[in-house]
């Protein structure tokens, strides 16, 4: 029988993917959640569903944390067989400035939607709770130096939490929320920690869009600090395909319980910048750099062990990385401006 997945955060940046792919790649019916903040496209998220039989998909736009039971009966699709929860506030320079929205949607929301997940469909086979690198917090410490000299610890799924920023701190309770259900209530869950995500639809507060615009425009870039902080890099592309390939091996090779770290490639913001200047074809030196102090608390750098991952879904190469890096430079380098707030996670 067909199946039937809901996707929370659907108007967003990585959920906007994962739709694309599902309906592109599968079979499955649809329901898209989403309450629409700044930071959704819906008009993308409708353009993919243009040409879909609307027996195939529900679009239901609303906060999760007023999930009530009446919910799903609005729509077409009863039945869930696997949830993808995306939906969150997402840029750290706003929780830092007020973290109510990131304890609202991220931890408030989580709960109400495994609660209602639950209470109301003992049906579902997985929820895949997508979260971040960061809950780990920052893995450049001087003090713990390897024999290689190497500053940057690689974090392995059962490492220590230690989350800094509220957005990060937001994310690592949510985590817990989840694996809370899971073992008091058998809620069966997967959670994924995925590194810096580039693609295309990006919201231009964040630092690759926002790099790109403000270089095309020919204006100047604030720049936190020297730009040396170190951020793993995979394209929101890679990351829903193994969101795919962890469901399909649900049950078989993947379990209940398990955590998978997604990593991607280790660029500081600076090597970041010159390779995108490299794509665009523009000297450094026709660049406005804005000078600012860094921001506080801000952590120099993320670092993951994806072996867990790789060695099920095969490796993230090299090659597809710049393919799809490419890709992305030359997206934005045809798109209008849409907002003059800065990012670098
Ligand atoms: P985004 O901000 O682009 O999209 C989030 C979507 O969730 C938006 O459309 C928004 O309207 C929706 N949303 C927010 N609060 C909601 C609520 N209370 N109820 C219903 N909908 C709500 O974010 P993104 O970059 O696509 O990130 C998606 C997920 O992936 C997030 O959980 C994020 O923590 C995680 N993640 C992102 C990255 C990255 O680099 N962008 C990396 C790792 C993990």
């Amino acid at each position: 029988m067909t199946k039937t997945i809901l996707i929370t955060g659907a108007a967003g940046f990585i959920g906007s993917e994962f739709l694309r792919q599902t309906l592109e790649n599968t079979d499955y019916n649809v329901i898209a959640l989403d309450c629409i903040t700044y930071a959704s496209d819906e008009g993308y998220m409708w353009r993919l569903f243009k040409d879909i039989p609307k027996e195939r998909y529900d679009v239901s736009q609303q906060r999760l944390e007023n999930l009530s039971p009446y919910w799903v009966k609005k729509l077409n699709l009863q039945n869930i067989d696997y949830v993808y929860h995306f939906a969150a506030e997402s840029h750290v320079d706003n929780s830092n400035a007020n973290g109510k929205p990131f304890i609202d949607s991220n931890i408030l929301g989580t709960y109400s939607l495994v609660e209602y997940l639950r209470k109301n469909h003992p049906e579902l086979k997985c929820f895949f709770h997508v979260s971040t690198d960061e809950v780990y917090g920052p893995s450049f410490n001087p003090n713990y130096a390897d024999e290689t000299f190497n500053l940057i610890s690689h974090y392995k799924e059962t490492d220590r939490l230690a989350p800094t920023s509220y957005y990060a701190v937001s994310k690592a309770s949510a985590e817990m929320i989840v694996q809370s259900a899971g073992k008091v209530h058998g809620f069966p869950y997967v959670i994924t920690r995925c590194a810096n995500n580039f693609g295309n639809t990006q919201h231009n507060e964040k630092l690759i869009p926002k790099f790109i615009e403000k270089v095309v425009r020919g204006e100047s870039f604030p720049l936190y600090g020297k730009g040396e902080q170190i951020r793993e890099w995979v394209s929101s592309t890679r990351h829903c395909e193994c969101l795919f390939a962890l469901t399909e091996l649900f049950g078989v090779e993947v379990n209940s319980g398990d955590i998978y770290n997604i990593g991607g490639y280790a660029l500081t913001n600076k090597e970041l910048m010159d390779k995108i200047l490299g794509i665009l074809e523009i000297s450094i030196n026709d660049v406005k750099f804005d000078s600012t102090f860094d921001r506080p608390g801000h952590d120099l750098a993320y670092g993951i062990d994806s072996s867990k991952l790789d060695t099920l879904v095969g490796e993230y190469t090299m090659e597809t990385f710049e393919k799809e890096f490419r890709n992305t430079v030359l997206y934005y380098q045809d798109k209008d401006p849409i907002t003059e707030l800065i990012d670098y996670e």
